[in-house]
Formats: C-alpha cells, structure tokens, sequence
C-alpha cells in the first residue's frame, strides 16, 4: 500500500530532480505485543503441564495406598474393617477429585492450544513488558490484565529467593535442601508453619550467602510436640556436622528425642563395592553419632542415612559393626527420589512413635489422640497392653501392639508407672493400615516383633535372612 504523507509531499518540494519517492508500508501483525501474548500462552501451556504431570504422580500414590487398603480390609477380621472402609472411601473421593481436575485441565490445554496456533500469533515469543496497546486499547488491555491477574496467583519470589534457589541448582548440596524442604513439607501437615521457614531461611541466606548451620524450635499449636531442626550444623562438643537432627520436644514432661538424618546422593547397587560403602556411611553417620554426637549424658535416639537408591531399604540395621548394642530401631537408611517419595513420611512417622514415644500424635495430623486400652496383663512385674488409636480429626487409625514372647521374657522392657507402682511395660509394636516399617505378617494385621521375629502366636520360631542392605526377610517357620 502506498501512502501520501505530508512529509512525502514536503521532502517532494525541497527536491529538485522531479522524482516522487513514497514509503512502502506493508501491513503486518507481526507486533511485539502479539509475541507477548505467544509469550503468555506458551507459559500457559507450560504451567498445565506441570500442574498435569504432578497430579498424576499424586493419582498414583493414591491408588496404590487404596490396593494396600483393600488388601489388609480383605484380611481384617476385627471390627475395624469398618474402618478401613471409610479410610479407603476418604481415599477414593480425593482420587475422584484429581481425575474431575485433569478434565479440566485437559480442556484448558485445547483451548490454549488453539491459541497458539492462530495465524496472528505465528511469530517468536518475547518477554512481557506493559506497552501503550496494552494500556489503552480495549482488547489488548483486557488480555494483558488476565495475565497480570495469572501472575498474582502465583507466589512472588522475593529477590533474596531467587538468589538462593539459583545458587542451589549448581549446588552439590541440592538433594540435601530438596530433603530439607520435603521434611518442611510434610511437617506443615503436622502444624508447622511453613512461611516461618521460607522467611528465616531468607534472612540466612541474606546474612551469609548460605543456609548451612540453620537451626529453628518450631512451636506447633494444638500439638502435644514442638519440632526442632538443624540443618548442617557444627555441634561443639564432638565437632560432629550431620545434615539434619530433628528433634521432638514433648511439651508435657519437657523433654527432647533427638534424631540425626545424612543425606548421601549415591546408588549403592550401582558401585562395585556398594555393600562396603553402604556399611561405611552406616558407621559413619549412624554408630558415630548415635554414640556421641553431643558427648555427655544427651543421648541421640536414631541415626539414619537417606539416599537414592532405590533398591536399598533398611529400617532396622542389625549388623554387628553398625549397631554394636544390637538396639531396635536405631539405625536404619532408606532411599528417597522424586519418583519413589513415600519413604520420607514413613521415616517421619517412624521418628513420631517408635524412635519418640510420641505415639498418641497422629502421624497425619500431628494432633493428640486418646488411645483406647484394648487389653491390659499383668504378669509378676511386668505389664503389657494393646491400644487402638482412632483420630477423629483425619480418620487416621493405627495400634500400638506388643510381643507376648519378648514380654514374657522380659526382653526390651521399659520401666512404667501403673497405678502408682512402678513396672516393666513390654515394649510396643506399632501396626498402619499401610505404609509400614515392621516386617508384615501376610494374613493379618499383626506385624513381626523387630527383636524375635515371632508374630503374636508366639509359638512359631522363624528363621531370618539378614543384610545390610535391605530388610531382614522371613524364608522359613517352625
Ligand atoms: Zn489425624
Ligand atoms: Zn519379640
């Protein structure tokens, strides 16, 4: 198209050879505002795909926790398989929910889609800035403002944020704070506040370019615990630095249960000498700390290392070089990766009743739950019971049982107040619809003692492979 412009005509004047030279407008859309908007449907179609690829990880956690369900349901004689039903159901709703969400999903990925591929925005995305189109034509302003709406939905990461978390991506420290964040996580199920930590963790990160030797009492309203973490940080007196050390604060008797966690991104099946190195790091960051991490009288309770090997799971080392005093439950590693995650929060439920005694806390909740005394014996000095607990808060329900045989011998007995008079209360086992830590017994909801192996019909005898490396396994009964 050729134009008349006023300066055309002037220029035309002024110039004497007679020729008339005219611009050459072509009409295009090609304008950097379309490129913004290719830039929005793009982060559009970005965002969708991230949002779809973790619900469907979520969708599979939870249909795998439902068979687990279904399967001790099928297998429970007692009255709480009603329980379980409604565990199950509460599990199935929120499966209905996620699937209801990729629908929608689905559908808002066609419609942006068709955006891109119409003919005005075939042209190269660009950063968004505000232009006087989008501030003032009718249309464009309204696109621009979806986006800026979009954008407010997401959290605004503050500068000193951002620092922190592109130093972290070139960090070989980055499994240790994915752990450390994941571990945060699920404690904000518990009660913690986690906006308390993303502002300490700012202002550390700010004070000295680094997160290491973080440490933080968490006060948890409405819980009987407070929770305690260190991250890297250097005790005086061993000199000792794990990863983590979490510790529960029992707000009734005011005492502490300490714990130590190293991370190690390593895939001991995959090394020549795995087994080796497994055992080293098992002394390493178990038996060391567990022996004398603070010095003195304070006492670690568990020691365990979290790694990425998926093949290797031990809940509890029995190994003689490792767990020199042959303690229950005190030494133990088990892997954890973005794709086989459940391991964590059964690690931490672990800490919560059977490293802690915390066990009248709900490991989904973290709230207080009156357990109810299914059946108390006394034998002589000794005295052991089986409580059901039941929280009417998330449904949750888990019993804490016992071995009739290690009682009656009085093997790993606590000392206990009943009625006044002091007593050996047998040790407790502790039994979850799913995601278990004992050995499982396969026909019912009983759980293999961790000390004798004998399961509640104390009368079989079993014989017991161990390794390092993975759970004792059962290969035969008599
Ligand atoms: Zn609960
Ligand atoms: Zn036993």
């Amino acid at each position: 198209m050729k134009k008349w412009k006023p300066s055309i005509i002037i220029e035309n004047s002024i110039k004497q050879n007679g020729r008339v030279t005219a611009d050459v407008i072509e009409k295009t859309y090609d304008i950097k505002e379309h490129q913004m908007i290719r830039f929005m449907a793009e982060e559009f179609q970005r965002r969708i795909e991230v949002e779809v690829a973790m619900e469907k990880k979520q969708l599979i956690l939870l249909m795998d926790e439902i068979r687990e369900l279904q399967d001790v349901e099928r297998k429970e004689q007692s009255n709480l398989v009603f329980k379980f039903r409604s565990l199950i159901n509460i599990l199935l709703s929120d499966c209905a929910k996620l699937q209801q969400r990729s629908l929608i999903w689905n559908d808002a990925a066609n419609k942006v889609n068709e955006i891109l591929d119409v003919p005005l925005l075939q042209c190269e995305p660009m950063t968004i800035e505000e232009t006087h189109t989008f501030r003032m034509h009718p249309i464009y302003s309204e696109v621009y403002e979806i986006y800026l709406a979009y954008e407010e939905l997401s959290p605004v990461l503050t500068e000193t944020f951002r620092a922190f978390i592109q130093s972290l991506l070139k960090s070989p420290t980055l499994y240790e704070v994915w752990v450390l964040l994941k571990i945060i996580h699920y404690f904000s199920e518990w009660g913690l506040d986690a906006h308390e930590f993303v502002v300490d963790i700012q202002k550390k990160y700010k004070d000295s370019k680094s997160i290491s030797g973080y440490k933080k009492q968490f006060r948890m309203e409405n819980r009987p615990f407070d929770i305690g973490i260190y991250y890297d940080f250097t005790f005086d007196g061993s000199g000792y630095r794990p990863d983590f050390v979490i510790g529960f604060f029992e707000k009734e008797n005011k005492q502490w249960s300490l714990h130590t966690l190293d991370a190690k991104y390593k895939c001991y099946s995959e090394m020549t000498k795995g087994e080796q190195t497994l055992l080293n790091d098992l002394k390493h960051s178990g038996t060391r700390y567990l022996n004398d991490l603070f010095g003195g009288e304070l006492k670690v309770k568990s020691a365990t290392l979290i790694h990425t090997d998926i093949k290797s799971l031990n809940w509890n080392v029995k190994e003689k070089q490792v767990n020199t005093e042959n303690n229950q439950h005190t030494i133990a590693h088990f892997h954890f990766t973005p794709s086989e995650s459940k391991n964590l929060q059964i690690y931490l439920k672990r800490l919560l009743h059977e490293n802690s005694g915390l066990d009248h806390c709900c490991p989904k909740c973290g709230q207080f739950v009156e357990g109810t005394i299914q059946n108390t014996k006394e034998f002589q000095n000794k005295i052991s019971r089986k409580i059901l607990y039941n929280c009417s808060v998330c449904e949750e329900v888990w019993v804490a049982n016992f071995c009739s045989s290690c009682s009656y011998h009085g093997r790993n007995m606590k000392l206990f107040y009943y009625n006044g008079y002091p007593k050996y209360l047998a040790r407790q086992l502790y039994k979850y619809p799913t995601h278990n830590y004992n050995i499982q017994v396969g026909e019912s909801w009983d759980v293999h003692c961790p000390n004798c192996y004998k399961t509640f019909d104390h009368k079989i005898n079993y014989i017991v492979k161990h390794t390092v490396k993975n759970e004792p396994m059962i290969i035969r009964s008599f």
